[in-house]
This record gives structure tokens, sequence and C-alpha cells, in this order.
């Protein structure tokens, strides 16, 4: 196409040129044969050879001459409304290629090359400001008024932002309901905090389209680029800030935080390595004894997850099951823990029990009941012998949702525990409705018992309840010989604590039950009451 372009060009002025060689060689030919007499010599010579058909055969080539001349202005006039047509098409291409069709605005690619132009400036006259912002509650206004709205929203949005910052901003729509800025030079922190107000506000006044009033909102991201940083990394940064804007509220700017950042970039390497190792089961159950109060007998494990990381270490449950709750992750995480622990808790001595913990979003999974069903068989691991432990704020949601679940999950024969009680809002209510088999007491209460008065009536007042329940009590936490002697004289049943054993990886379960509970034997009433089947000890 651009071949054919140029040599309509050249054709153009090509036949430009010979039109004016044309008519300036007539004018200077004419006044030249007139001088030299050459019309009145030609007349004699064709008067002399009249049978040579002289005037005839030249009255031909002056009518080819001017038949030649018009037919080369024609020509010439249609190639070069061709050209004009062409040229108006390839400015048309290039506009559109540069600037978003509903706006006017830059597209994003044109923003970005703006972006990488600017890159280059700062490194020159540093700072610079971008902006970033996004609509709130604009996907809406396509929902319920449809897409000729939204459009016309979007038109009248980009009308506004240009009529507040157009002067002293470049700004370009990225796609959708996102916009940003190139702010001039000359501009400072104020005035860029100034017309982040100034477009909140304009924004934030109703949109009319047609007979109704659309009410929307935006958050705007701002960065100071002081550094040498890519158009890229300039963007990126921007980005984040408008996600802190969203995050805190919506309708409010807010400016890049380098720490905040980091954080987030941590968490995301964090994320992705963590996915990984759930895949590889790099993640491992770990187990920390469970004895019986008054005698110290073993009675079985709390299995606890272990991550350890080629370059972290050892990694702390609570550093990553968040994650894996926030990132969808937690349900492949609990299943693959709790398919380690069954199968080595199968190895061991029958009696003894394991106690699995259940996140709250792992606790609402419709499969949850039929997947821990699959890993006991797949174990051929005795029902009887493992606990599901859940906090509070699984059940809090809905009694009812919870009642049905625990049910089902009592049904395959496992045994229930509300985990950490007394951090959230258990009553005594919530503990008649569900059909627990045990609680089990936060540390927080238990840790230096012996010495607070104040966890002493906590806990006191929580194994009152507990035995008027007829629930078990698990103490966790027991660090030291004067809180184990305390609990002792409270009677509780059950407890967890490094005074004991921290958990331990498989391979130590072995070695540790022979070193400290060697001459260990659990007692009928102790296996009795593990290993019965639970049964329902709910009051509704
Ligand atoms: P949790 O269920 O309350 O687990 C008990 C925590 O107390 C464990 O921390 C344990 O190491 C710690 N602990 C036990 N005895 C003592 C003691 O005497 N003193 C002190 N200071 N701490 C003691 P860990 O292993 O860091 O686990 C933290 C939390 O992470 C657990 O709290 C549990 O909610 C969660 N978690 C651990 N493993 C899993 C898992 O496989 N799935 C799910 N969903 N959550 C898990
Ligand atoms: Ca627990
Ligand atoms: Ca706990």
């Amino acid at each position: 196409m651009a071949k054919w372009f140029s040599t309509m060009r050249q054709r153009v002025s090509a036949i430009t040129v010979i039109q004016l060689g044309f008519f300036a060689s007539a004018l200077i030919a004419w006044p030249i044969m007139a001088e030299m007499e050459l019309f009145e010599r030609f007349y004699e010579f064709s008067r002399d050879h009249e049978d040579w058909d002289v005037d005839e055969f030249s009255l031909l080539i002056v009518n080819l001459t001017i038949a030649l001349v018009f037919s080369t202005i024609f020509q010439s006039s249609r190639l070069k409304k061709l050209v004009r047509q062409r040229d108006f098409q390839r400015q048309r291409a290039e506009q559109n290629a540069r600037h978003d069709p509903l706006t006017g605005l830059m597209n994003r690619r044109a923003f970005a090359a703006r972006l990488d132009e600017t890159a280059q400036d700062v490194a020159a006259h540093p700072p610079r400001f971008i902006a970033m912002l996004d609509l709130d509650r604009f996907k809406p206004v396509n929902d319920l008024h449809g897409h000729a709205a939204g459009d016309a929203t979007i038109r009248k949005v980009a009308q506004r932002l240009e009529a507040e910052v157009g002067e002293i901003a470049e700004i370009g729509r990225l796609g959708g309901d996102e916009f940003a800025f190139i702010f001039a030079p000359e501009i400072d922190v104020a005035q860029v905090e100034r017309s982040a107000r100034r477009l909140i506000n304009a924004i934030e006044q109703p949109f009319q389209y047609k007979k109704t009033a659309i009410h929307i909102s935006c958050s705007i991201g701002l960065m100071k680029w002081g550094e040498s940083l890519s158009g890229t990394e300039a963007m990126r940064r921007a980005d984040k800030s408008l996600y802190a804007a969203k995050d805190s509220g919506r309708a409010r700017f807010a400016w890049y935080d380098a720490e905040l950042d980091q954080q987030s970039q941590e968490r995301a390497e964090l994320e992705a390595d963590l996915k990984r190792a759930i895949a590889c089961d790099e993640i491992e159950a770990w187990f920390q004894p469970i004895i019986n109060i008054e005698t110290e007998a073993l009675i079985g494990f709390e299995v606890l997850a272990r991550w350890t990381h080629r370059n972290r270490g050892v990694v702390a449950p609570s550093a990553f099951i968040e994650i894996a709750e926030d990132s969808g992750q937690i349900g492949n995480l609990g299943l693959s823990i709790l398919r380690q622990a069954c199968g080595s808790a199968a190895g061991w001595d029958p009696k003894l029990t394991i106690s699995f913990n259940v996140s709250p979003l792992q606790f609402h999974d419709p499969n949850l009941v039929q997947q821990i069903k699959e890993i006991l068989d797949d174990c051929n691991f005795d029902a009887r012998r493992l606990t599901i432990e859940v906090t509070e704020s699984s059940i809090i949601r809905d009694f009812s949702v919870a009642r049905t679940k625990l049910e089902a999950l009592k049904a395959l024969g496992v045994a229930v525990a509300l985990d950490d009680f007394g951090t959230g809002y258990s009553s005594l209510a919530s503990l008649r409705q569900l059909p627990f088999d045990r609680i089990k007491i936060d540390r927080s209460f238990v840790t230096n018992i012996a010495a607070e008065p104040q966890n002493q009536k906590i806990v006191a007042g929580i194994m009152a309840l507990a035995n008027g329940l007829e629930l078990d009590v698990t103490a966790e936490g027991i660090e030291t010989n004067e809180d184990l002697g305390y609990l002792q004289e409270l009677s509780c049943s059950l407890g967890q604590g490094f005074l004991f054993e921290r958990a331990v990886p498989e391979k130590h379960v072995p070695w540790l039950i022979e070193s400290k509970w060697s001459d260990w034997q659990l007692s009928a009433e102790d296996a009795d009451r593990l290993l019965s089947l639970p049964d329902i000890k709910a009051v509704s």
C-alpha cells in the first residue's frame, strides 16, 4: 500500500512537471518562432507543396497536442484527488492508533510511549508526578442503564478530566474506566494533591444520561517519580497507590508507599512459592503431644503445619495459613496435611489420636466431609482417632449451617473440638446449640496462669461451663510446672504445651514416644473417653 502510494505521488509530480515544461516551452518557443518568421515560412512551404497535405497533417498534430494537454490536466487532477483521500485516511489511521475512539484521549499504547519519553526527562530533571484514576461503582452503570449510558458517562468523565487538569497534565484512557495522567514538569506536590481533590470532586457531581442522574466517584493513585525508573515500573507503582486508595475507602487519593509495596511484593512471592510448595508436598504435618493432665500420659497429637522453605528455613503457620486462605489454597493445603498425618498415624499405636485444624474457609467448603472421608478410607485410618478442630469464626456466621456441618463430620465417626475458646464471642448458648465434644482453652489464658488471678477466674469459669455441658477441656500453652499444677487442681482433663514438647516432624515421633513416654500406657478410662464413638451432646 505504501509503495503504491509513493508511486502515485511520483506520477502526480511527473505529470505536473510535464505540464509545466510544456507550457514553459510553449511560452519560450512562441516568440522565438515568431522572431524567426517560422509561421510565414511554414505557410510558404505548405503552399509550395500542396500535394503533400502539410496543412492537414499539421492540423492533426495541433489537435493531438490539445487532446494530450486536456487528458494530462484531467489525469493529474484525478490523481491529486486520490492522493488527498489517501492522505486523509492515513492521518485517520495514525490518529486511531494513538487515540481512544470514545474519548479522543491518548490510548494505552500512546500513553505508555509518553511514559517512556517521560522516563528520559525524569533522568535529566527529576521529579515528575503521575497519577492513575479509576472510577468507583462504574460497573453497575453498565449493568443497570446499559452500555450506551456507560459510554456516554465515560465520554463526559473524560471531558471533566480535561476541564480540570487538561492544562497541566497529559491524559490517557488506559481502558475501561481507568485513566492516567502525566503532570507537566513545573507542577509540584501541592498542585498534584489539589488536582486530585478537584478531580474527585468533579467526578462526584452527578452525570445526566437522558432522564437519569448517574452517581459515581473515583479513586486516585499518585506517584512521585524522582528516581530513574522505566515507564512500566512507574505505572505499576501508580497502580499500587490506586489500589491503596481503593482499599482506604474509595473517593480518595493515596500516594505510592514503597514499604507497603515491598511487603505486598514479598507477599506475592510467598503466595507463588506457597502454591508450588503445596503442590510438591513441601509443607509437612508436624505433631505436638497432647497429654492427660492428671496422669501426664500421652493421648495423641495436634497436627500443625510446617513449611521448610529452601531459603527462609522453617516458616510458621502464622506466616502462610492466612495467605493460603486469601489465595484460595487452604483447601489443598489442609488436605495435604491431613493425608500426611493420617498416613503417619496409621503406623503408630492405634490408641493414639490426632487433632487436625480446619480453617473457616475450609469448614464451609461443601466437599469437606467427603474429602475427609476419602482420606480416612485411603489411609485406612480409624475415624474415631481423628478430632477436627474448628475456630469460633467458622461457626459464628450461621449456627444452623455450622450445626449441620458438625453433625455431618460426626457422622463420619470423628470428634469435633472448638479451638481457641475464650478469644471470640462463643457464649454458653452457642456451645449448647452445637455438638462439640471438646473445647480447647486458648493459650493466652493458660500460659502463666499460676501467676495471673484474672486468668485463673476465666479458666475456672470455662471449666464449670464445660463440666455442666459434659465437654472435655484441653488447655493449650502449658509452659511451666506451676501452670500444670494449677490446671491439675482445676481438674482440666487434657493439655499441651512447650512444657511437654513442641511440635516435631513425623520422623521424631517414634523417638519422642520412646524417650519420654516409654512406659506410657493409655488408661482404659482415657481410651474409653477418646475412642468411644462421639455422641451428639447438643441440646437444641
Ligand atoms: P492453634 O490451633 O491454636 O495451634 C496451637 C499453636 O500454639 C501452635 O502454633 C503451637 O505451636 C503453639 N503452642 C503450643 N504450645 C505452646 C506453648 O506452650 N507456648 C506457646 N507460646 N505456644 C504454644 P503454630 O504451630 O504456630 O500454629 C499457629 C496456628 O496456625 C494454629 O493455632 C492454627 O490455628 C494454625 N494452623 C497450624 N497448622 C494448621 C493447619 O494444618 N491447618 C490450619 N487450617 N491451620 C493450622
Ligand atoms: Ca488448634
Ligand atoms: Ca488453639
